[in-house]
């Protein structure tokens, strides 16, 4: 099947490469010349863990192709995905359609047979009937049913869950739709578990994932912050919890708060919905307003280990929202780094591979150091900001800092170790 990917980022691009790998004909289509060019000329534009060694592949054998143009990209495709950014509105925070109904309106007068358009961009509930609406009426000859079809990948795990995906959501009403998607998946080794519900519904079915998935990593974040008051040690906690089969072991991780493009926005984009439609969804606003607070009090957590210095050098370690990815659209780190250095602090950071867009937020507000080692050279604090498995394996013993001093946010050094090493040593929770 010929399939075609508006948008090539951090969905659109493994999106594209993995069902290129699986057999399919797939164009990549992006209006960024440079990205295009880059991935053109085989240079991969993101960082995912085995996407670079699939990309070549693919892009070398012919059946993973890159564009600027939507004309050649989407003619002939009979499949048709949707992959670019909604992101947060600067005031109200709502989902920005802009670039959804720009590619609507662009992909439309190229549709050339029966084609269905797959949604797979996060949008609020009833953005299919829009997008189905604006290319009737730019190409109203057009055959074609609009599906919609959100992404549940892990950044950082984006090629594993790509072909090992727990679920498929499939919005849909029509039975040619039904069968389309069926035939695209068709190619895996083992048909995933296909979901088909009212388009609607699969809207809702991502942001109330999301949603509940913020609120469960900010609540043993707030059980963190008890066991801190009283002597417990949240990860006796959370494994205590995590054996009852309700509740499940996964996210009960604590840390500085999360963040990355999908939580924060997602759950701003659904507090907004709801209220548009006088609907209370208290638990969401909640979890939000605590993980906006949380992140100011992780930087102030930073600074109190260093209060009796003036002007004291911070090293950090990890500017990723997480570990795995070079993303750091809304990372904790990122907010924490420029609360300290809004606060005077002399900061110099290290990630493994997340320097480069930082720069493009932090630019020369802070020093960046070519490995973590070096960053921590005559520091005051180690702080530990992203959860790189790598920073694990390095010897407390090694550390050069003018002051022993650790405040590790995503627990990642063990803290006998550390106190053993003659460090002073604060972690969440325990
Ligand atoms: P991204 O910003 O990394 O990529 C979007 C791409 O779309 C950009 O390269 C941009 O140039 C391109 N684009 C925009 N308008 C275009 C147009 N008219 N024609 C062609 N290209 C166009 O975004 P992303 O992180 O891949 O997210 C895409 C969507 O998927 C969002 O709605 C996001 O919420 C959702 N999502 C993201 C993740 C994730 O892990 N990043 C996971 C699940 C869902």
């Amino acid at each position: 099947m010929k399939v075609a990917v508006v948008g090539t980022g951090y969905v659109g691009l493994p999106t594209g490469v993995g069902f290129a790998e699986l057999g399919h004909d797939v164009v990549c289509i992006d209006k960024d010349d440079r990205k295009i060019a880059d991935l053109k000329a085989g240079k991969i534009t993101l960082f995912e863990e085995g996407l670079e060694e699939l990309f070549k592949r693919n892009a070398a054998n012919g059946r993973l192709k890159f564009t600027t143009d939507m004309k050649s990209g989407v003619s002939d495709a009979g499949f048709i995905i949707i992959a670019v950014g909604t992101p947060p509105h600067p005031i109200t925070k709502e989902a920005d359609m802009k670039y959804i109904y720009a590619a609507a309106e662009e992909l439309a007068p190229y549709i050339s047979k029966y084609a269905v358009v797959a949604n797979k961009s996060t949008v609020p509930v009833g953005i299919g009937d829009k997008v189905e609406k604006i290319i009737k009426t730019k190409n109203p000859k057009a055959d074609f049913d609009v599906v919609s079809m959100p992404e549940f990948l892990r950044e950082g795990f984006a090629v594993y869950d790509f072909f090992n995906p727990d679920r498929v959501v499939v919005g849909t009403n029509s039975d040619r739709a039904v069968k389309t998607v069926k035939e695209l998946y068709s190619v895996f080794k083992e048909t995933p578990n296909i979901l088909f519900v009212e388009r609607r519904s699969s809207e809702l079915i991502k942001y109330a994932s999301n949603a509940f998935l913020a609120i469960k990593i900010h609540y043993i974040n707030e059980m963190a912050d008890f066991c801190e008051k009283v002597s417990a040690n949240v990860y006796d906690v959370a494994k205590g919890m995590g054996l009852d089969s309700r509740i499940g072991n996964k996210f009960l991780n604590p840390g500085p708060g999360y963040g990355g493009s999908c939580f924060p926005k997602d759950t701003n984009a659904l507090a907004y919905m709801a209220r548009n439609h006088e609907c209370d969804l208290s638990l969401v606003e909640a979890a939000i307003f605590g993980n906006d607070v949380r992140k100011s009090r992780m930087a102030l957590k930073v600074l109190d280990a260093v209060k009796d210095i003036e002007s004291p050098k911070i090293a950090v370690w990890g500017l990723a929202f997480k570990d795995g990815t070079d993303d750091v659209r809304e990372s904790p780190a990122i907010q924490i780094v420029s609360e300290l250095v809004n606060r005077n602090a002399n900061v110099i950071a290290y990630d493994p591979k997340a320097i480069e867009t930082a720069k493009t937020i932090l630019g020369d507000s802070i020093t960046y150091a070519d490995d973590a080692l070096s960053a921590t050279k005559g520091a005051d604090v180690l702080a530990a900001l992203t959860e790189w498995q790598d920073f694990k394996k390095i010897p407390l013993a090694n550390l050069q800092m003018r002051n022993k001093r650790i405040v590790d946010l995503r627990n990642i050094i063990d803290p006998k170790v550390a106190v053993a090493e003659g460090f002073n040593y604060k972690g969440i929770g325990r």
